[in-house]
């Protein structure tokens, strides 16, 4: 007997030894972790609205998975239905050159629309149609948790902060979005400005603001 088994033998202790080696359990599969692929998977294959049967493409969004700025629109146009992607017409290249203007190129961003699919004739999304799309977004933000949100025209800041408001008083102000009170700032739909370009001085006041937000020199 070895000197070990003959002192568990003197305190009355069994020798239990392990024969094989425990078996390796899985961890399970976590609950509720939601990724980017699955919401890119679940927007491709959305049939939640009428859209989808006019749609050539869903758009889902592009950029830094990583950015710290989120930039949200209406929702996409001819260009972007095209080619799936936001922001690739006119307008986008005017929100290229405003992001430009505050040091940020639109690769370091992550841009997204209200609605994933486009309005026939650009009309404007239907209420019921935001409410079935708008869940693909809080769940695209719920993974980028992006230190701003910029929405960008009337369209996205009413649907975004759930008002009527006008977007004049909408701009100037930090606004708090969803349950992580993600600071939001609005400033006009670069298709306005394209329109109205004597109204681009107030959106380069709106995004400098947004800088000072995201810099957290801004209330
Ligand atoms: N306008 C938008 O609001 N979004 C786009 O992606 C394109 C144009």
């Amino acid at each position: 007997m070895s000197a070990r088994a003959e002192y568990l033998a003197a305190l009355g202790i069994d020798d239990w030894r392990q024969r094989r080696p425990l078996a390796v359990v899985a961890a399970p599969p976590a609950r509720n972790a939601d990724s980017w692929d699955a919401v890119a998977a679940d927007v491709a294959a959305c049939t939640r609205c009428g859209l989808c049967q006019t749609r050539t493409n869903t758009v889902f969004g592009v950029g830094d998975r990583q950015a710290q700025w989120l930039v949200v629109g209406e929702a996409p146009g001819a260009d972007e239905d095209r080619q799936g992607e936001p922001f690739v017409g006119r307008a986008g290249g005017l929100l290229n050159s405003m992001l430009r203007g505050i040091g940020l190129a639109r690769e370091q961003v992550f841009i997204a629309n209200v609605l994933k699919c486009r309005p026939p004739n650009n009309r404007d999304p239907a209420p019921a149609e935001v409410e079935q799309c708008l869940p693909f977004l809080e769940r695209q933000i719920a993974l980028l948790k992006p230190r701003i949100m910029l929405a960008v025209g009337r369209i996205a800041a009413q649907n975004l902060l759930a008002t009527d408001t006008p977007i004049g008083k909408l701009r100037g102000q930090v606004h708090r979005f969803g349950s992580a009170r993600i600071p939001l700032v609005v400033t006009y739909h670069p298709a306005y400005l394209l329109r109205s370009p004597t109204e681009k001085r107030k959106a380069w006041e709106d995004l400098k603001f947004a800088r000072r937000v995201a810099a957290g020199t801004e209330a």
